[in-house]
């Protein structure tokens, strides 16, 4: 775990400081910098944030509604390992709500929130030009930025909230079960999306999203190892 490299700033009440205990925890997750199933023992994190328990537990507690963190009674809590069935579930809910949002995001899209996308785009394109391990955690980031970005535009503070945690388990997901080192998101569908958002063509938006979550989905290898979950099964014991 190297979560004592990143600075945290300490902040006046117990609630801020799980807030961003959570976003260190929450980053390090998406990041696999903390792997599927590590232990985030109460007290070894709150040493290492200086804070009490009391602070970490209800940090973890809001992970683990966005599903990110698992808890388990009497054994703790623990980073999600999220199963191909779970990964297919959390796509299936984004092909529901995504061209939902993109409905409302032509109606109330800005020239700034244009702007706005614009700039996701030119730092996915940036990204896309280099290599190497922390370059790809960052394309996964910025791909799910721009998602994000639609989820804010569309106005609804409830979907915007289940979005963040949709996005945030497809990263867990895309990092886990990611076939090939390229984006998970094509950034060539980004921008026809955004096209058709400015177009206010509300229908091929929606289905060029419909397309793109189905693309995401189809570059996992949601077959299960069967080998690798035997062995783990019997050292188990
Ligand atoms: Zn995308």
């Amino acid at each position: 775990m190297k979560l004592a490299d990143y600075p945290f700033a300490p902040t006046d009440g117990a609630e801020d400081r799980a807030a961003a205990i959570r976003e260190h925890l929450r980053d390090a997750i998406i990041d696999r910098r903390l792997a599927p199933g590590t232990k985030l023992g109460e007290a070894e994190v709150g040493a290492l944030f200086d804070v009490s328990r009391t602070v970490v537990r209800s940090a973890l507690q809001m992970l683990s509604f966005e599903g990110l963190v698992r808890s388990e009674r009497n054994r703790g809590a623990f980073v999600a390992n999220p199963s191909p069935e779970e990964a297919r579930q959390v796509f299936d809910a984004r092909r529901l709500i995504e061209p939902a949002l993109a409905g409302s995001a032509v109606e109330r899209l800005r020239p700034l929130d244009i702007a706005e996308f614009r700039s996701l785009l030119e730092e996915e394109s940036r990204l896309m030009g280099e290599r190497g391990a922390s370059v790809r955690r960052a394309e996964i980031r910025a791909s799910g930025d721009f998602h994000l970005a639609l989820a804010r535009v569309a106005g609804n503070a409830v979907l915007e909230r289940f979005m963040e945690e949709l996005v945030a388990r497809s990263s867990l997901v895309i990092a886990l079960y990611g076939r090939t080192g390229a984006s998970s998101c094509g950034h060539a569908d980004h921008g026809s999306i955004l096209a058709a958002l400015e177009a206010r063509d509300v229908r091929s938006a929606g289905e060029l999203l419909v397309h793109h979550i189905d693309h995401i989905e189809s570059d996992l290898d949601l077959t299960p190892a069967h080998g690798l979950d035997l062995r783990a099964a019997l050292s188990r014991g």
